[in-house]
């Protein structure tokens, strides 16, 4: 059974994954393009009907105490913390004029948290899956992802874009989601890593997130202070970037440009590879991408520069940071023989620097968001 088909049931268990990016980094909201596929890691939702109830059992093994919702938690931030999530998406759901009736919802989940893996998303995802087929709501797949996002954005108050939510829902096996943020419009692009002879190991680097929300914030500003200054509506729309950087007076604002522009061509090159079946070719887009976002966007930290230019030295065929920036993960694309020796290239060298010990797993495009049972 799929998700999507509107079916009514009485339970069921439901999975949503997490994401990695494979390349297009601060591009959604310059209404650009990004290229996500979807982790083996996923939250599961078990869940069944409460006959007559209007109300939501909802326990997570992530949490210690079950949290129960009542229509009055169904108002943007009433419910705080975990179970906002789950209460961002019952909203968004009665928000759009769905009715849903009370059920029981036990989370699980193995895609690690605060990582930028997206486990917010997986959660959202699984839970709305669940829930239109529990409720038999006949809500389209592709219009999915903005509802979830809308549960993350105006419920829980966290101004994402819609990859994490796209990518949840919409990924297929053995693809990556090329995916248009302006029109929402989606290709899945080939990505079979192991008809390659290839495998992308991700690291996480555990460096906690510091002054994240400041500067995302700050970088958004200034792209959309850009956008004005050269007449365009987002940035996705400079055509030339020269007499772009020609027409910005301050020097930050022209890196900052440089990178959205540039990183855009890189999605569309690197699509191009994918559908030519040209996997390992994308190796040095990756690589560059990941020099804009420390020079020119200035979004790194030491610890994935060093993970990237570690996994470089030791072979990879390109590497790279992914997510919002100061921290998280890095990417590297490699033989799969070779996986190991990068693996332990990057935790000496780590080592050798005091860092913590990065968490290091092989990853493969994964599907989205369906039903199990
Ligand atoms: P990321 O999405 O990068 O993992 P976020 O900060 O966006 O990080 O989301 C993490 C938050 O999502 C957690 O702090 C928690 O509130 C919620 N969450 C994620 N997974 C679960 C889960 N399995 N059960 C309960 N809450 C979860
Ligand atoms: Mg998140």
């Amino acid at each position: 059974m799929s998700a999507g088909n509107g079916t009514s049931a009485e339970q069921g268990v439901w999975v949503a994954p997490g994401r990695v990016n494979l390349i297009g980094e601060h591009t959604d909201y310059n209404d650009g393009f990004v290229l996500p596929f979807a982790l083996p890691h996923r939250t599961v939702v078990t869940a069944g009907l409460l006959p007559g109830a209007t109300r939501w059992a909802v326990s997570s093994s992530f949490a210690s105490e079950p949290t129960v919702l009542t229509p009055d938690d169904l108002v943007p931030g009433r419910a705080t913390g975990w179970a906002g999530y789950v209460a961002g998406v019952l909203w968004a759901l009665t928000d759009a004029g769905y009715a849903l009736p009370g059920a029981e919802l036990s989370v699980d989940s193995d895609v690690p948290v605060g990582a930028g893996l997206s486990s917010s998303a997986a959660l959202e995802c699984a839970v709305l899956t669940a829930m239109c087929d529990l409720a038999g709501i006949d809500l389209p797949v592709a219009d999915r992802p903005r509802l979830a996002q809308r549960a993350e954005n105006v419920y829980v108050g966290v101004p994402c874009g819609v990859m994490d939510q796209a990518a949840s829902t919409l990924c297929r096996a053995g693809h990556a989601l090329f995916l248009d943020c302006r029109s929402l419009a989606v290709e899945h692009v080939p990505f079979d890593l192991a008809a390659a002879g290839l495998a992308m190991l991700v690291i996480d680097s555990r460096t906690p997130h510091q002054h994240v929300d400041n500067e995302y914030a700050l970088r958004r500003r200034t792209c959309e202070q850009a956008a004005r200054q050269l007449g365009v509506p987002a940035l996705r729309d400079v055509d030339d970037l020269d007499a772009a950087l020609r027409a910005l007076p301050d020097a930050v604002t022209r890196r900052r440009v440089r990178h959205v522009v540039t990183e855009n061509q890189r999605v569309r090159r690197a699509v191009d590879l994918l559908r030519a079946g040209r996997l390992p070719d994308i190796g040095p887009l990756l690589t560059a991408s990941h020099r804009s976002m420390r020079d020119d966007y200035e979004i790194t930290v030491a610890q994935v520069d060093l993970a990237v230019d570690v996994a470089l030295d030791a072979g990879a065929l390109g590497a790279r940071m992914t997510g919002g920036g100061f921290g998280g993960c890095v990417l590297a694309l490699v033989d799969a023989d070779r996986a190991d020796a990068v693996r332990a290239a990057i935790a000496g060298a780590y080592a050798d620097r005091g860092f913590d010990p990065p968490v290091s797993f092989l990853a493969e495009a994964g599907a989205g968001a369906y039903r199990v049972r």
